[in-house]
C-alpha cells in the first residue's frame, strides 16, 4: 500500500459541499480581493487565536515580509533568526534590506537556542524572529524576556503552527507580530497561496494594513511604500469553512505522534541510532511534521531510500541550513558557529502525519521504519 507523506484530498473532499457553497458566494459577490469574505475570516482567526488583530495576507512569507516593513526594520539592521529552517524566515530579512543574524537551535526541540540568542544580540539588533518549526512552539517567555531586556522586537515565524498554543495562549499572539502560512501543507491549508498577521498592538496593525496595499491612504495618496499583501476572497471564504475544524484536526496529528512514538520507543537503537521527536511539556504541539533524526553518515538517506522501495512518501525539512545556502554565503556563518544546525540538516526525516492517516497506513509506516532497523547492516 502506497503511503503518501501527504494527502490534501480525503480532507478537502468530505467538505466539498461547504466549499462548493462558499465558492459560489464569492462567484456572485463580485469581489474578489479583500472585502467582507476576508474580513469576516479575519475575526474567525483573531477570535480563534486569542488576538486583538488578524490581517488576512497573500502567503506566510508576505506575512513575514509584511511584519519586518511594519516595524520599519531595513539597511543596518540585524534580525537573529534560526539557521535551521525554511528559506522565507531569513529571505524575508535581507529584502528589506537588513542582515539576518543567524543563531543556533536545541537539537531536541529543533527551536530557537535563546542562550545562543543572547550572544548574537548587538547594538544593531531590531529584532528576533523565532520560529516554531514543525508546529510547536520555541522557547517564548524566555524570548519575550531577552528581548524586553534589549529593548528589540520579537517577530513569531508561526506558519508551520496554526493552533499551537505555549502556556495556554496561541502563538503567534505571544509577541509582536505572528506570520502564519495557509499553503496547503499546513494544518490549515488554503487552494492556493495565502496567510495571515496578527498583532495586538493598535498602531502595528494599522502600519501593517496600510503597508498591504500599497501604503495607500487615502487611496492613491502614499506616505509608505508598501507592496501587494492582500489575501483573495475565494481564500477566505473556503478556509472559513475549515478554520472551525482545525483544533480536530490537530487531535489526530497528535493521536498518530502519539502512536509513532509509543511503537518506535520499543525498537533497538532509539535514542541512539533513530531520535524520535519531543513535546515539551506544557506545550500545544500540532504536529504539522514527525520528525526522526538518524545520526550516522548515509543513515538518513538509507532510510529515505528504504521508505521510497516500500512507496513511503518522506520529505527533509531541510537538507541545507540556511547559513550554509550560496546567496547568504557573504554573511561569512559557518557550520563551526552552527553545529547543531548543520548537524540536524543532514539527520532530519519526515514521515507521513497527515489527519487523514489511515491505522493500516500508519502501521505498514512503522513495520517499514522497525524493518530498516532490524537490517543486518544496523543490527
Ligand atoms: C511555509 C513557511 C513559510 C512561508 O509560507 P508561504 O505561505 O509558503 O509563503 C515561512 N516560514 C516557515 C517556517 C514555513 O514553514
Amino acid at each position: 500500500m502506497a503511503v503518501p507523506l501527504f494527502d490534501i484530498k480525503p480532507q478537502n473532499n468530505a467538505l466539498a459541499t461547504e466549499l462548493q457553497a462558499a465558492f459560489a458566494r464569492v462567484l456572485a459577490s463580485g469581489q474578489f480581493i479583500l472585502g467582507p469574505e476576508v474580513q469576516n475570516f479575519e475575526r474567525q482567526c483573531a477570535n480563534f487565536l486569542g488576538v486583538k488583530h488578524a490581517l488576512g495576507v497573500s502567503s506566510g512569507t508576505d506575512a513575514i515580509l509584511l511584519a519586518l516593513m511594519a516595524l520599519g526594520i531595513g539597511p543596518g539592521d540585524e534580525v537573529i533568526c534560526p539557521s535551521f529552517t525554511f528559506f522565507a524566515t531569513a529571505g524575508c530579512v535581507t529584502r528589506t534590506g537588513a542582515t539576518p543574524v543567524f543563531c543556533d537551535v536545541h537539537a531536541d526541540t529543533f527551536n530557537l537556542d535563546v542562550a545562543d540568542v543572547a550572544r548574537r544580540i548587538t547594538p544593531r539588533t531590531k529584532a528576533i524572529m523565532p520560529v516554531h518549526l514543525y508546529g510547536q512552539a520555541a522557547d517564548m517567555a524566555a524570548l519575550n524576556e531577552l528581548a524586553r531586556k534589549h529593548g528589540i522586537k520579537v517577530i513569531e515565524d508561526a506558519c508551520q503552527a496554526v493552533g499551537a498554543t505555549q502556556g495556554g495562549k496561541h502563538v503567534g499572539s505571544l509577541s509582536d507580530f505572528g506570520a502564519f502560512s495557509f499553503f496547503p501543507t499546513k494544518n490549515l491549508g488554503a487552494f492556493g497561496d495565502a496567510g495571515l498577521l496578527t498583532t495586538n498592538d493598535d498602531a502595528l496593525a494599522q502600519q501593517a494594513t496600510l503597508l498591504r496595499n500599497h501604503g495607500a491612504h487615502p487611496k492613491y495618496y502614499h506616505k509608505f511604500v508598501g507592496g501587494n499583501f492582500r489575501l483573495d476572497a475565494v481564500q477566505a471564504a473556503l478556509l472559513a469553512v475549515k478554520l472551525p475544524l482545525l483544533d480536530g484536526f490537530a487531535r489526530k496529528r497528535t493521536a498518530n505522534a502519539t502512536r509513532y512514538t509509543e511503537h518506535f520507543a520499543k525498537l533497538p537503537g532509539v535514542g541512539t541510532r533513530l531520535i524520535l521527536p519531543t513535546a515539551q511539556a506544557g506545550s500545544g504541539h500540532t504536529w504539522n511534521q514527525y520528525t526522526l533524526r538518524l545520526p550516522g553518515a548515509g543513515r538518513r538517506e538509507a532510510l529515505r531510500d528504504w521508505l521510497a522501495a516500500r512507496q513511503i512518501g518522506t520529505e527533509i525539512y531541510y537538507p541545507v541550513p540556511l547559513h550554509a545556502q550560496a546567496c547568504f554565503a557573504s554573511l561569512g556563518q559557518t557550520d563551526a558557529d552552527l553545529p547543531v544546525s548543520a548537524r540536524l540538516a543532514g539527520e532530519v526525516l519526515s514521515i507521513p502525519i497527515f489527519p487523514e492517516l489511515t491505522l493500516a497506513q500508519q502501521d505498514e509506516v512503522i513495520a517499514a521504519v522497525s524493518g530498516f532497523l532490524a537490517r543486518g547492516s544496523e543490527a
